[in-house]
């Protein structure tokens, strides 16, 4: 692994790939100064290159990048920022250039020849770390922000930045060490000081792991506005599932980047749910209705379903439940249970959601219940029924739903709808929920989108509240702190002697530092940095 920390000055060009108007260089480092000194003449300066100009911080200059020989290599424009007032504490020099490419390249090129290194991905931030502008946690949160794919993934990795999470993973660590202190303490000088207050203590440590759990919560969260999920749209055509798609995409649209899978004859569509990227997967145009087209609108709701993490059944609630309904549901939802994968079960199926829950509680699957190993199983499922508008049971449903209408009562209409579109108990009891939608007057869409964030494990998302959320690898550490916690609340309970406390107790702590950064190793810190791109 590349060492750490140097005193290197290090140099990228630090804004995009794509071409644009404007390309920024930056150097960080105790030679950024006089390596500026050597590629830059201010405008109206001496002659000779670097012949007493000294950058003032904060300050922007203009003249020309020059070569070795003094060519002009591009006129531009400087912005210095002398330690410590800058991203990584150091003395930083942006150079803006001329449009995306050739020009930046070139001042590149003389700023390493002038003594700077090219900086290794996320270096930078490193450095911002490593002298104490930022704590790890806000340092993985730079590198989630520039990744975000949805305003809801920036609003939560701005508020990471923030440090909210870095300043709670801190003041849990401080309370590890404050117990420490005190265990040690007793260990050390038994005699002079008054017994340890157990029952306080062992509160003290209930109290942090809860506070763990919660912190964790966010764990889920957090994955999906990274993530986000592929939603297949599946049923015979004609029912409006690209009716439906477009509906739902009438707001934000996400981001789509790079989906692994992709098939041609399915067409996706980005559309932002609660802030969590989706890609919805639709069977593409199938208009007529022959027998062929039927056959392959099969075939097309197999394979986009295959690929989805949720998928939706659209069945016409006009028309009701068809054989063609019937053979869409035996080819898609006919082998076998659900898979529980990626939590996607974990808040349906908790018995308490009434008439509409208990369908998932067979279908959500419990996780690591669904036998057949190695495949991949099918991915949880919602029934929607479209064209509510056109239904005749509508009207039963409007009533249900009365302003004070609870959740429990209004998945029970909608199973009710279901049972009376005709479609057999067996089928309804494989998903998760009923939802009744009009793609045409846009009824019920409120309800598919917190039930497809319900199965997704993340109903908090519905209300728009975004905070801070915890990475995978934040998570893991976080998960070997609260074990670690609960071993000493079993040595508590088993009367061990005192250091078997201050073992776990101290695993613990190490486990919170390598979340906040203060017990990280040089390995660590490599895996974290070398994700990010160069010039972060
Ligand atoms: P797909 O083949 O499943 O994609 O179905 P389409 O989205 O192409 O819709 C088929 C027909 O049903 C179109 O004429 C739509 O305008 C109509 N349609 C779709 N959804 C609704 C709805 O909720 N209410 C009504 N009244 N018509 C709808
Ligand atoms: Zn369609």
């Amino acid at each position: 692994a590349a060492a750490v920390a140097d005193t290197d000055t290090i140099a990228a060009i630090v804004t995009g790939a794509a071409a644009g108007a404007v390309s920024i260089i930056r150097l960080s480092g105790a030679d950024a100064v006089p390596i500026a000194q050597q590629v830059f003449q201010p405008a109206g300066g001496g002659r000779a290159a670097g012949n007493g100009w000294e950058p003032e911080s904060h300050r922007v200059y203009y003249g020309r990048a020059v070569d070795a020989a003094g060519a002009t290599l591009d006129e531009v424009l400087l912005l210095a920022m002398l330690e410590p007032r800058s991203y990584t504490a150091e003395d930083v020099i942006e150079v803006h250039t001329h449009g995306g490419g050739v020009s930046a390249q070139r001042v590149l090129q003389r700023c390493l020849e002038a003594g700077a290194r090219l900086a290794r991905p996320g270096e930078f931030t490193l450095r911002a770390f490593l002298n104490g502008r930022l704590d790890l946690s806000q340092a993985e949160s730079v590198a989630q922000l520039i990744d975000a794919r949805t305003v809801a993934a920036a609003d939560s990795a701005l508020a990471g930045l923030g440090g909210g999470l870095g300043r709670e993973v801190q003041e849990m660590r401080r309370e590890c060490v404050d117990l420490l202190v005190e265990m040690d303490a007793r260990l050390d000088f038994d005699e002079d000081l008054p017994p340890l207050d157990v029952p306080a203590l062992v509160q003290r440590v209930a109290r942090l792991g809860q506070r763990l759990e919660r912190t964790l919560q966010t764990a889920r969260q957090g994955q999906l506005l990274r993530a986000g999920l592929q939603v297949a749209l599946v049923g015979r055509p004609n029912v409006g599932k690209s009716s439906l798609l477009n509906a739902l995409s009438g707001t934000e649209r996400a981001i789509v980047t790079d989906i692994a899978g992709t098939t041609r004859d399915i067409v996706e569509a980005g559309i932002v749910i609660g802030g969590v990227p989706i890609t919805l997967l639709d069977t593409a145009g199938l208009r007529d209705s022959g027998d062929l087209v039927e056959q392959i609108g099969v075939e097309r709701s197999l394979a986009a379903a295959r690929q989805a993490d949720i998928v939706l059944m659209v069945v016409d609630g006009e028309t009701g439940w068809t054989d063609g309904d019937a053979e869409i549901f035996q080819t898609v939802f006919g082998a076998g249970p659900a898979r529980g994968e990626r939590g996607l079960d974990s808040d349906w199926g908790s018995g308490d959601e009434g008439g509409g829950g208990e369908g998932a509680s067979s279908s959500g699957g419990s996780e690591g219940s669904n036998g057949s190993s190695g495949s991949r199983g099918r991915a949880p499922a919602l029934l929607v029924l479209n064209k509510c508008d056109l239904s005749v049971h509508r009207a039963q449903q409007a009533q249900q739903h009365g302003s004070s209408a609870q959740h429990e009562s209004r998945a029970g209409s909608c199973d009710e709808a279901a049972a009376a579109a005709g479609v057999p108990a067996a089928a309804v009891a494989q998903f998760a929920a009923a939802v009744q939608t009009s793609a045409a007057t846009k009824e019920g869409l409120e309800d598919l989108r917190s039930a497809v964030l319900q199965l997704a494990g993340a109903p908090q998302l519905a209300s728009g509240g975004v905070g801070w959320a915890v990475n995978e690898r934040q998570a893991e550490a976080l998960i070997r702190a609260q074990e670690a916690l609960q071993r000493v609340q079993a040595s508590i309970a088993d009367e061990l002697p005192l250091d078997f406390w201050t073992i776990d107790l101290r695993a613990a702590t190490l486990a919170l530092g390598e979340v906040s950064g203060d017990d990280v190793t040089e390995e660590v810190l490599d895996s974290i940095f070398s994700r990010f791109c160069i010039g972060k």
